[in-house]
């Protein structure tokens, strides 16, 4: 209970709920993203860390459509000094005249300012420790999430699932010092080791789920009597003919269905390499096999979209659209309880609720790149265990692949239909601004419409709709005389986020500013060019995944990737359009550092580990969990571990 915490009232609940800490586990797991040794040093021009005195109220400019600075003066040193920082415009109601704050940064003399990487509530505390960084919102800042933690690491009934003999094998930090030593270092040293030790523990327990559904794999499923001419009949009276990779796939699929193998499957594969076609057809052959079939999705807007491609592609079976918007859910329910239906698209909450399944026998899952091992939830089913697919548009290379997926076996889709468009991707830097409004204006006139996506901004959610709101409203003196613009963003309700969303599908907008909540599959044909601001704070993957937004239809179709430089990392993102080609770039590509950012790649995200600096790392942990899925050797919480994902798998 984190209100065992002295200072822990309702309104810290709420901020702490926003940083997604609900309890004392997740609140002693929150790690620092960042240290510094704090040690009193002159005004300098490499680091400064000083003392100051708040003297004027702070001010804020917006500037570069992104960005913003955040200016005051302070005294420091007896000297009037001026004091900016950017992109904290979140604490300006905090830094009142008077207060006394740690900054650091770097000093310019000539132009007597300090240029502040972070700024820290109260005087430099002189015990020369090394001070844990965290990530930051305007309610609660370092100084508050050190007090919590602190009181809470004193609270904390500490508990591991990593078994002694492995702790002891590899001399590991105990989990007590290595949670004291992860916030508050003695030194570097025992800060390595804390790190090392939570990374075993984490990638222990990733893997020790992954062996355990590999193998209890429920190998024997569904067999299905399903005539293989009447499939390709059907196949054949589709528009087009399928692409080399969805003709091995189906094939494979009907494979597992047919015989009395159970299936999971993980379908990857571009967005638009034709995966929900594939699931298409494999829902006819459930169908003909007799069982009902069920799409779980992540949002609304695609839940529709899906029933209206499966409603046009399989005319004679009885559809139904499951989603909170869905007007007689209770009747619809009932029919799929007493085996009306033929397919159930639907949300994932929904569907995981209170529905129950007559003879459910297939799941598909389109999770996007948004899916993990913790989240295979099951559906009520009456006793019959479902053949499984899930789809992921964000591919990995092979290797981890089949390493992080190792309980399910792998098809990718990597030709593209033949008709497909590429989408002209030019790398521009913001001295191009000028060039790229024109690119828009010419687009808007021929009557099509704009993605506009803001940046992704580390350092609080509140700068992040903060600068988005800032690009819209750059839009607005650009196009809003002729043109509708709207904004999209994660602080809107469902509802709103539906509503706009529906509004720029039926072209009553043309424009579309909006932070990366537009990932998630919409499909607007005539949406023809994106503009990602601040491209490079992205990884290759989701600015792929974005850019597959557009050049959906049969205009030609461009991105606009405006970066701070033309990197070679970025570009690319110019030469190829191939996914699997990129997902290898970015593993190759992208340096470490963000350990501790919120900016992993996309696909897993783990706490401290990072699968790609941590692989070996993982393959390791593969092997070590594997001893301890005999029963003899399972610990208790290896127990409750497993416990818990069999009731997922
Ligand atoms: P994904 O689910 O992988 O994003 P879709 O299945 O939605 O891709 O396919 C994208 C578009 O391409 C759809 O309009 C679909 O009808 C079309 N399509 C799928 N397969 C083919 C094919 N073999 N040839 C031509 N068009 C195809
Ligand atoms: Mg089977």
């Amino acid at each position: 209970m984190l209100t065992k915490i002295s200072g822990v009232g309702p309104k810290t609940l709420k901020n702490l709920a926003k940083l997604n800490i609900h309890n004392m586990e997740d609140l002693v797991n929150h790690y620092p993203f960042r240290y510094e040794v704090l040690e009193k040093t002159s005004l300098n021009e490499e680091k400064s860390i000083v003392e100051g005195k708040v003297v004027t109220p702070p001010t804020v400019y917006y500037f570069n459509y992104q960005k913003n600075i955040l200016k005051f003066k302070a005294v420091v040193d007896e000297r009037k000094v001026n004091v900016y920082i950017y992109n904290r415009a979140f604490l300006k109601a905090k830094l009142k005249v008077g207060s006394i704050i740690t900054i650091i940064g770097k000093y310019n003399q000539y132009k007597n300012t300090l240029v502040a990487s972070e700024i820290l509530f109260g005087k430099i505390p002189t015990d020369k420790k090394i001070t844990p960084i965290y990530h930051q919102t305007a309610q609660i800042n370092n100084k508050k999430i050190i007090k919590l933690i602190k009181e809470a690491l004193n609270h904390y009934d500490f508990k591991t699932n990593l078994p002694l003999e492995v702790e002891q094998k590899y001399n590991l930090l105990d989990i007590k010092t290595a949670l004291w030593e992860i916030h508050f270092p003695s030194n570097e040293t025992l800060l390595e080791r804390a790190k090392l030790r939570l990374k075993y523990e984490e990638l222990f327990v990733f893997m020790l789920k992954i062996n355990y559904l590999r193998q209890n794999k429920t190998n024997k499923g569904l067999t299905r009597s399903v005539n293989y001419d009447q499939v390709s009949d059907y196949i054949k009276t589709l528009p087009f003919t399928l692409t080399a990779d969805q003709d091995l796939v189906w094939q494979d699929i009907y494979h597992d269905l047919t015989s009395d193998k159970r299936m999971n499957r993980l379908l990857q594969g571009d967005v638009g390499s034709g995966k929900t076609l594939v699931a298409i057809i494999a829902m006819y052959i459930n169908h003909l096999g007799g069982y009902m079939s069920a799409m779980m999705v992540p949002t609304e807007v695609l839940a529709k979209q899906h029933y209206e491609t499966i409603t046009q592609h399989l005319p004679n079976l009885k559809v139904v659209l499951l989603t909170s918007s869905t007007k007689n859910k209770k009747k619809i329910k009932e029919d799929i309880q007493k085996g009306y239906v033929d397919i159930i698209v639907g949300t994932h909450a929904l569907l995981t609720s209170d529905v129950v399944f007559a003879n459910l026998g297939l799941v598909i899952t389109d999770e996007q790149h948004r899916f993990g091992v913790n989240q295979r939830k099951n559906l009520i089913n009456k006793g019959i265990v479902p053949d499984v697919l899930y789809m992921s548009a964000t591919p990995i290379p092979r290797t981890y692949a089949l390493t992080i997926y190792g309980d399910m076996d792998i098809s990718s889709i990597k030709t593209m239909p033949a008709n497909r468009q590429k989408v002209a991707t030019y790398v521009k830097t913001m001295q191009e601004l000028k060039t790229v409004l024109e690119m828009m204006y010419q687009e808007l006139r021929a009557r099509h419409q704009i993605y506009v996506i803001a940046p992704l901004i580390e350092e609080s959610e509140e700068s992040e709709l903060e600068s988005a709101e800032k690009i819209y409203q750059n839009m607005q003196k650009a196009f809003g005389a002729k043109y509708q613009i709207g904004l999209l963003h994660g602080k809107l309700k469902p509802t709103e986020k539906n509503e706009i969303m529906t509004a720029f599908q039926a072209n009553k907008m043309q424009i579309l500013v909006s932070t990366t909540v537009i990932e998630v599959g919409i499909d607007v044909a005539n949406a023809t060019m994106m503009v990602v601001y601040n491209s490079q704070m992205f990884g290759l993957a989701t600015l792929h995944q974005l850019r597959g937004r557009v050049g959906r239809s049969e205009y030609p179709s461009k991105c606009i990737l405006l970066a701070k430089e033309k990197t070679p990392r970025l570009r690319v993102l110019e030469k190829t359009n191939d996914g699997f080609v990129i997902s290898e770039e970015d593993f190759k590509l992208r340096g470490g550092g963000d350990l501790f950012g919120h900016l992993q790649s996309g696909d897993m995200k783990f706490k401290i580990a990072d699968i790609k600096e941590d692989y070996k790392l993982l393959v390791e942990l593969k092997k070590i969990s594997e001893a301890y899925l005999i029963e003899e050797k399972m610990t208790p919480a290896i127990k409750k571990i497993l416990a818990d994902i069999s009731k997922l798998a």
